[in-house]
């Protein structure tokens, strides 16, 4: 099993740039922010205990993230290539992942860690729509839907997600300065780091990306 994470703080552009090569390179999208955010709508029980968390910009505990992520892996089966969007955020979880995946013959080929100041971040945060039915992400501003409200490739409402307040963002950043950032040590002393500059236009940011990852461009 095939494993690639994306790594970076809220607002770098971890889904846009995963909606953009998952296809192109056959990986599977695995974003626990949507899967999270589907079960808060769906009201599971999942749902129901990640929604106070999620609305303070706080991280929803590991054991809830894990059992969700090993579910799906286990659906799509060990054949798949995943691609990890906001997932591990804890060295906990990046821990359970390696063991989890050991498990299922597989392991962490690469980890892309986009870069962005904080400033970029909260402005595309601050900005930013998304769709509730498929998660394609738009930004008032830079990149609206043609039709306002409606997402350009499924037609579901696209709205502002309950945590891209202006609070909630900056705490958002600091639970990642807090709890995600050591991940960026742990997996460049394993040698499996690629940094990418997610600053810069959006295509030149997925077109690096795909180098890094070995799928040209
Ligand atoms: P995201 O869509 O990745 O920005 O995630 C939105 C929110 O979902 C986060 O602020 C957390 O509350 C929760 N969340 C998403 N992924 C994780 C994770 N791997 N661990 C803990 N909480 C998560």
């Amino acid at each position: 099993m095939k494993a690639i994470i994306l790594l970076g703080a809220p607002g770098v552009g971890k889904g846009t740039v995963a909606e953009a090569i998952r296809d192109t390179m056959g990986l599977t999208h695995l974003s626990t922010g949507d899967m999270l955010r589907a079960a808060v709508k769906a009201a599971t029980p999942v749902g129901l205990k990640a929604e106070s968390f999620m609305k303070r910009g706080e991280l929803v505990p590991d054991e809830v993230i894990l059992a969700l992520v090993f579910d799906r892996i286990d659906r799509d089966g060990k054949d798949s290539a995943f691609l990890f969007d906001g997932f591990p955020r804890t060295s906990e979880q990046a821990k359970l992942l390696d063991e989890g995946l050991a498990r299922r013959e597989g392991a962490v080929d690469r980890v892309v860690l986009l870069e962005a100041p904080r400033d970029l971040c909260i402005e595309r945060l601050c900005g930013r729509l998304t769709c509730r039915k498929c998660a394609a992400i738009y930004h008032a501003r830079n990149h609206p839907p043609k039709n306002p409200g409606r997402c350009d490739l499924c037609g579901g409402e696209v709205v502002t997600r309950p945590d891209d307040k202006r609070e909630t963002i900056e705490n958002r950043l600091d639970v990642f300065k807090r709890q995600t950032e050591g991940l960026i040590a742990l997996y460049d002393g394993r040698g499996l780091l690629a940094r990418v500059n997610s600053a810069q236009p959006k295509e030149k940011t997925i077109a690096d990306t795909l180098r890094a990852l070995g799928g040209s461009k």
